[in-house]
């Protein structure tokens, strides 16, 4: 199922869609590291790993200052991490696993393993294992 979804800064300044064959084209994940806490201002990073394509370049809106994607050097011309909250309608690709769960704030609880109905979801440690 093609999923069309749109995105926008908090100003509007920057709008954006992004164009998925399905919504497995999407990795939305859950960061509790570090640099995610000051990233997002809270106690988690939530972003979605698009492919590139969808054309989603700039990381700051310069007139509002909002963050809308960030992206690894090496993975540049492959990948995007969305921020899942800039998305109008994020449901549509719900989170599939939580990194650095050794960070996790004791208040937070995990994403239950069967909140998908296709894949269960997963809980890293750190980001390789
Ligand atoms: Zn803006
Ligand atoms: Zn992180």
């Amino acid at each position: 199922m093609a999923l069309h979804l749109q995105g926008r800064c908090v100003c509007k300044h920057i709008q954006y869609s992004l164009d998925l064959e399905s919504p497995d084209q999407a990795r939305t994940t859950l960061c509790h590291c570090k640099s995610c806490h000051h990233a997002f201002r809270a106690n988690h990073g939530l972003t979605a790993k698009v492919p590139q394509y969808n054309g989603v370049t700039r990381e700051f809106c310069d007139n509002c200052g909002d963050y809308i994607c960030e992206y690894g050097e090496e993975a540049a011309d492959k990948f995007r991490y969305v921020v899942w909250g800039t998305l109008d309608d994020p449901d549509e690709i719900p989170p599939k696993g939580e990194f650095f769960c050794r960070y996790r704030d004791e208040w937070m609880p995990e994403i239950p393993d069967e909140y998908l109905d296709t894949n269960y979801v997963f809980h890293k440690q750190e980001i390789k294992e």
